[in-house]
C-alpha cells in the first residue's frame, strides 16, 4: 500500500457546483481504480492525499497534476504504509471556508482525517 500527500493551488475559484462535479468523477474513478483518500479544499488551497496500489497513486498523481484547474502542487509526504487510513472512501471531502484553518469544533468533528492530514505536513515542516 502507497500513500502520496499533496498541497495545490486553484487557478480560479472553485464554486461548490465545480468542487460537486469534480468529486463525483473523482469518486467513480477512484472507485474503479482502487484508490482511497481525502480531498481538503479551503479557499482555493487543496491538501489531498491519495492511497492505494502504488502504480495506481503514481498514475493518478500525475492526471491530477496535469489538470489545469490548478497548479503549484507539492509533493509533501510520499511512501509505503502499512494500512489504508481512509478504507471506506473513494475520496472523502472537507471544504473550509472560515477564517482559522480549523476550528476547535471542527477538529473535534473530524478527529481522524484532519489530523492525520496535518500530522503528515508538520512531518514535513523539520
Ligand atoms: P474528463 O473528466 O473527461 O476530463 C478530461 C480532461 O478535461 C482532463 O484533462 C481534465 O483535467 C479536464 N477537465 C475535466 N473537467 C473539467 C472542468 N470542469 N474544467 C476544466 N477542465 C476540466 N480525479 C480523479 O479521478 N481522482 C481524484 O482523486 C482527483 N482529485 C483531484 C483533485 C484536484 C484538486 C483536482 C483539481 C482534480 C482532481 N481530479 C481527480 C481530476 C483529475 O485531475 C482529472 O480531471 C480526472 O481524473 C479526469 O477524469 P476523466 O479521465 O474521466 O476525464
Amino acid at each position: 500500500m502507497y500513500h502520496l500527500l499533496y498541497v495545490s493551488h486553484a487557478k480560479k475559484k472553485f464554486t461548490d457546483g465545480d468542487l460537486t462535479e469534480l468529486l463525483i468523477k473523482a469518486r467513480k474513478n477512484n472507485s474503479d481504480t482502487n484508490i482511497t483518500g481525502m480531498l481538503i479544499h479551503r479557499d482555493g488551497n487543496f491538501i489531498q492525499v491519495l492511497e492505494g496500489e502504488e502504480d495506481a497513486v503514481k498514475k493518478l498523481y500525475g492526471i491530477i497534476e496535469a489538470d489545469k484547474r490548478h497548479d503549484g502542487t507539492i509533493v509533501i509526504s510520499e511512501g509505503p504504509i502499512p494500512e489504508r487510513q481512509f478504507a471506506r472512501w473513494a475520496m472523502d471531502f472537507r471544504n473550509y471556508s472560515k477564517n482559522a484553518l480549523f476550528t476547535p469544533e471542527e477538529m473535534s468533528n473530524d478527529k481522524y482525517g484532519v489530523l492525520m492530514v496535518l500530522t503528515e505536513f508538520v512531518k514535513t515542516m523539520r
